[in-house]
């Protein structure tokens, strides 16, 4: 009992500690947002990411440092619990890189890499997505190490680039074995805690084996012409055509819970095709972008589309013969035009939501909305990993990629004081426990 006690002491110190460094907490995000990080052109957090090293540095985590791509390092910090074996462990994910922004074409009010204070907003690109989540949550880990607690279980900080453009920051983590018993992606989402849909992209490509000169039109598209060939850009509007009837059946017939109904879009989002007005069109490509629900995965979502396109095909003479080909995803937007972000669903009898929605409650005294966020972060790939997942984070998605970007300094104050509360809760905690055993 009397250990309990001195438990409640030590984290209501801390969370009285945000109230009088807030200060300190609004200069570090504001230190990030001075880094220029936008994603594209991307190839630019190198320095951010050599600071944030630095800072989990000094608060005592070991430092994984890689090259993602060049000057777009992920920055790994462990810091290792003194009981590790018998305590929770967890990952605090974010990422660097923020969207892009024209100051002058957008018509930002102030530089978006100047960050300024002003009615109790930060503005600045990143202040929402995301830098003011990795900013408060590590100011929460520097309040915990500052006043000695040493936590039993393991935390693990990855601060990463490329989630802007779809790029393998997370992961990469995920890859080189990085796991823990819960993570927390600290992205935009107005301290809700979320799962998410899923996205992938993919290029559908329609494709004539020979090129024919306009003047043989006549000869493909006329009774008697004879000849069996196609305009690819004229094949591709019954592609798209099956697309949308492909879409109208999953909006019809698939639902998910904390989504509106027709979330799972399929977008024909660019096209390309044709090579000069003297010929027909002998290719035709289509990028697309298809969302899906939480409860589906990627792999079974590229089928299901391959297969209706191919079914299209076969009522149609020409696409029988030359069906159209698929490539789907890719590791990154900028290099290889195409992007994968899993989905992410969340068990609301996890343990994780359990001991987060007391963190949050305890500094709300209300419980935290538990919902889907409308959007798509790298917690996708942290889940796939098998780690149980949640997002939460300070910020608005009607901030994130717009401009004048902003985010509430109470609401970061806010948040890093529920990480505070979460994270000296869930690393005290034994892995069979429901809560703290002190
Ligand atoms: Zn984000």
């Amino acid at each position: 009992m009397e250990r309990r006690i001195d438990v409640r002491d030590q984290v209501s110190q801390l969370i009285e500690q945000i109230d009088a460094r807030q200060d300190e907490l609004v200069a570090l995000v504001k230190q990030l947002v001075r880094f220029p990080t936008p994603s594209p052109p991307a190839r630019n957090t190198g320095e951010a990411q050599e600071f944030f090293a630095g800072q989990l540095r000094d608060l005592g985590f070991d430092i994984d440092q890689w090259e993602v791509f060049p000057n777009d390092p992920n920055v790994v910090g462990t810091l290792k619990g003194k009981q590790s074996s018998d305590y929770r462990s967890l990952i605090v994910n974010g990422h660097m890189d923020v969207a892009e922004a024209e100051p002058n074409e957008e018509g930002w009010e102030k530089d978006p890499f100047t960050p300024s204070v002003k009615d109790g907003r930060l503005y600045g690109r990143g202040t929402a997505d995301m830098k003011g989540g990795l900013a408060g949550a590590l100011f929460a880990i520097k309040l915990l190490r500052e006043s000695g607690v040493e936590l039993p279980g393991d935390l693990i900080f990855q601060s990463v680039i490329g989630e802007e453009v779809g790029e393998a920051g997370t992961l990469e983590c995920c890859e080189k074995g990085y796991t823990a018993d819960a993570a927390v992606v600290v992205d935009t989402s107005e301290l809700n805690i979320q799962g998410q849909g899923g996205v992938i992209t993919g290029w559908v490509t329609v494709k004539s084996p020979k090129t024919y000169h306009d003047a043989v039109r006549r000869n493909m598209v006329h009774a008697g012409g004879g000849l069996h060939a196609a305009s690819a850009i004229e094949k591709m509007v019954k592609i798209i055509q099956g697309l949308k009837e492909l879409e109208q059946h999953w909006a019809v017939t698939k639902s998910y819970p904390g989504f509106p109904a027709g979330m799972n879009t399929i977008n024909p989002a660019v096209i390309e095709g044709g090579r000069h007005a003297a010929f027909v069109a002998d290719e035709c490509r289509l990028w697309i972008t298809v969302h899906f629900y939480p409860d589906e995965n990627h792999e079974d979502i590229a089928k299901e589309v391959e297969n209706h396109l191919l079914n299209v095909a076969q009522g149609d003479p020409w696409l029988r013969d030359h069906p159209p080909v698929f490539e789907w995803g890719g590791k990154s937007m900028i290099e290889d035009k195409g992007e994968i972000f899993p989905s992410l669903d969340i068990d609301p009898d996890g343990k994780e939501v359990h001991s987060l929605k007391r963190a949050h409650s305890s500094i709300f005294k209300e419980n935290p909305t538990v919902s889907m966020s409308p959007t798509v972060t790298d917690g996708g790939w942290l889940g796939d990993a098998g780690i149980p997942t949640l997002i939460y984070g300070p910020g608005d998605l009607q901030n994130a990629h717009h401009t004048n970007e902003s985010v509430s300094v109470q609401e970061l104050i806010e948040f890093t004081k529920v990480m505070v509360t979460f994270i000296h809760e869930w690393c005290h905690t034994k892995r069979e426990d429901e809560r703290y055993d002190l």
